[in-house]
């Protein structure tokens, strides 16, 4: 029996009525890529490129980038990867970029704008992610897209390196973090082969509480109905245009954000390392008609706090 416990999280995770929700990780270095195949992992949902920036007083070459990400590719023993391009801005500043000092950082040069403002950076990394696809299964996805204009110079640039480099085409996707994305999602999901929901970032906006502040971080809850509403029009916009969608901020890793999501028609939950084996856990005790009638009655509160005390 413990055995059989212990396998269970190689396993895929199925509903009883055998609904599949893949179960893949949030990784940021090729130790946590090693811990996420151990752990069960049915790939790497999101991986945060800017650890590659951090804590150091230069930016990466291209080869240092290619090292590191091919290396991690290489972990992956044939699982998928989706590769978020740099997500720096906001509380990750990075001092030799010299960026200027904001106000307010989270609704500054963050994400993908520092990319587009910055595009000798992007093609760097780019050129990185193209030349490491050699080595297995890749996705590459923006952060921050808050509109139109900006994910189709990313994706123009994205097209020019892929060409340069001479790699295969791999799919394109974007996150869904800003309420603004939600809004135009119809129009994105033509645009786009997947989206992820980036839930700590879509909460943060949706509500205007900063998600690193000390008071409010707790209020700052990615269970609350407006937040779920967002979510479910992301997936009913996915739906209409027959692309897929998985959600990677933390609420993905809680067992009861997991069952509201997989209820809610998200396909893919991307979670932290030690999460893996519960949510996988959470899933196979669920049917796919259970989830979407809890998801159905989180959607009808009118607080985070309800939607927690739903049994
Ligand atoms: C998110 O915003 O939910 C997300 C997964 O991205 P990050 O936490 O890296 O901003
Ligand atoms: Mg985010």
């Amino acid at each position: 029996q413990a055995i059989a416990e212990q396998n269970a999280c190689y396993q895929p995770a199925i509903m009883s009525d055998g609904h599949r929700i893949e179960v893949v990780a949030n990784i940021g270095n090729v130790e946590e890529a090693n811990a996420a195949v151990v752990a069960g992992g049915e790939g790497v949902g999101l991986l945060r490129t800017e650890f590659q920036f951090l804590q150091r007083d230069t930016e990466p070459s291209e080869d240092e980038q290619y090292e590191a990400i091919a290396a991690m590719i290489k972990a992956m023993n044939g699982l998928p990867m989706i590769i978020r391009t740099l997500d720096i801005g906001g509380d990750k500043d990075v001092p030799y970029l010299a960026t200027p000092e904001e106000m307010n950082p989270f609704l500054g040069v963050r994400g993908i704008r520092l990319c587009l403002l910055r595009d000798d950076i992007f093609r760097t990394q780019l050129r990185a992610i193209f030349r490491a696809s050699a080595h297995g299964p890749i996705r590459i996805m923006y952060p921050m897209i808050s509109s139109m204009d900006e994910l189709r110079v990313a994706k123009t640039i994205t097209e020019e390196v892929r060409q340069e480099v001479g790699a295969d085409p791999v799919e394109i996707g974007m996150m869904i973090e800003i309420p603004s994305a939600v809004m135009m999602a119809e129009d994105f999901a033509r645009e786009v082969d997947f989206f992820s929901i980036g839930t700590n970032d879509l909460t943060q906006y949706a509500l205007a509480m900063d998600r690193m502040h000390p008071q409010l971080a707790k209020m700052a809850d990615g269970l609350n109905p407006a937040v779920l509403r967002l979510i479910r029009k992301t997936v009913e916009a996915a739906d209409a245009a027959g692309i897929w969608v998985g959600a990677c901020g933390g609420i993905a890793g809680d067992p009861l954000g997991a069952q509201i999501l997989s209820g809610l028609g998200v396909h893919e939950l991307s979670v932290s390392i030690p999460a893996i084996a519960s949510v996988k856990a959470k899933i196979r005790r669920l049917s796919m008609a259970e989830a979407k009638a809890f998801a159905q009655r989180a959607l009808a509160c009118t607080e985070a706090s309800e939607v927690r005390a739903l049994k």
